[in-house]
């Protein structure tokens, strides 16, 4: 087997191989998301006999119902840093054939007819180079065989950074940021796919939008969510 250096997702450290993207020291830091969950959002939720978590319980969503890969956490979180500001677009082949090892199951009882990743602003993606949703998007499609159209929902204003606001801001700086592409194409089912899942907010806004334009079912997958304690 042809063995070419790789990094690793976690600690950016060199890995030897034609897959995985993990090196072993960093293995078992990464926390895949289990039961149980949460019913609507996939969160982990600490008690069992609960079907929700809290915020699901208070927010009415758009989306019927989400999975992510995994709990998110400071490796990760730095990670998914790299990922998007220092030009690691390789983690997000990673994160898509990891998505599709450890999610394959739950996507395919979707029975999506199409991937759609959460689009960046067209300025955003030019001085980023990529859309790092895309990326794990297009690697969890061709493992999965499942269309991903890029430009079936596009980002129209270049929205301030979510983390820097605070939850009753974030959906208003939403409002009127996304549009339909320019597809002929009607999607009855389609599942989303971004890096991280927090409230929901961008989830929501694209998937009301998907809804006002026909598509009846909207799932999302994303690489990282907070757990509920
Ligand atoms: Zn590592
Ligand atoms: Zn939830």
């Amino acid at each position: 087997m042809f063995l070419f250096p790789d990094r690793c997702v976690l600690c950016d450290g060199t890995v030897w191989g034609s897959d995985g993207g993990l090196c072993p020291m960093c293995r078992p830091m990464l926390i895949y998301s289990r039961e149980p969950r949460c019913l609507k959002c996939g969160k982990m939720i600490g008690r069992s006999e609960r079907e929700y978590c809290g915020d699901c319980l208070r927010i009415k969503h758009f989306f019927d119902r989400g999975f992510s890969l995994f709990v998110y956490n400071d490796p990760l979180r730095k990670s998914i840093y790299r990922l998007k500001y220092k030009n690691r677009q390789r983690y997000g082949y990673h994160f898509g054939k990891m998505a599709a090892d450890h999610l394959g199951n739950e996507i395919k009882e979707m029975k999506v007819d199409a991937i759609i990743p959460v689009p960046l602003h067209p300025k955003r993606e030019f001085s980023r180079g990529y859309n790092q949703a895309a990326v794990i998007a297009k690697k969890l499609g061709s493992e999965l065989g499942i269309p991903v159209l890029e430009d079936y929902v596009l980002r129209v204003k270049n929205t301030a950074p979510l983390k820097l606001l605070e939850p009753g801001q974030r959906q208003n700086n939403l409002k009127n940021a996304f549009i339909m592409g320019q597809y002929d194409v009607k999607l009855n089912s389609i599942v989303l796919v971004d890096d991280i899942y927090t409230t929901g907010s961008t989830i929501d806004e694209i998937s009301s939008l998907l809804k006002l334009h026909g598509t009846r079912e909207v799932y999302f997958i994303t690489v990282a969510a907070g757990m509920e304690k």
